[in-house]
């Protein structure tokens, strides 16, 4: 499954160079070119799936475990300080290349890489709305 014009596809097909950290029969692992700090990667899904909601429940298992995997090895090859996994679904959440993928972001003490968020506070009425609709 691959979809036309996909630069993520193509990616992860080799059909365009990367700088790959690690490869198997599901996903690629690359260099961002853009990256928020040293080290930061990427992990690719071989097939395409436009994000998290699409991912196949298999491979989404397999994702979490490869990102385990390749951050306690990158974190003493780069003796980065700590890491951020992100991963964004849809254009609201800064989602701007829709294949998925996951975020490894090494974190340096003192960085001044920008993921936070400003700390709100849950609202009565919203804790019963959501937990009612939920279940
Ligand atoms: P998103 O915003 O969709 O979560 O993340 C897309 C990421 O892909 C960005 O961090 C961006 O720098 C990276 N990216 C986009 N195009 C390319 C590319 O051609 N090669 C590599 N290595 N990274 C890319
Ligand atoms: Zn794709």
């Amino acid at each position: 499954m691959r979809e036309e014009n996909c630069i993520f596809c193509k990616i992860a097909a080799g059909e365009i160079p990367s700088a790959t950290l690690y490869e198997d029969d599901d996903f690629r692992v690359i260099l961002d070119v853009n990256p928020a700090s040293k080290g930061h990667a990427l992990i690719l899904s071989k097939e395409h799936y436009r994000n998290l909601y699409e991912l196949d429940d298999g491979l989404a298992s397999k994702a979490l475990v490869l990102a385990k995997k390749m951050i306690v090895r990158l974190k003493d090859v780069l003796g980065c300080d700590g890491y951020n996994i992100v991963q964004n679904n849809e254009e609201a959440a800064g989602q701007t290349v829709f294949h998925f993928h996951m975020h490894m972001i090494p974190r340096y003490q003192g960085d001044k890489v920008g993921i936070g968020w400003h700390m709100g506070e849950l609202k009565e009425k919203d804790k019963e709305e959501i937990l009612n609709s939920v279940k």
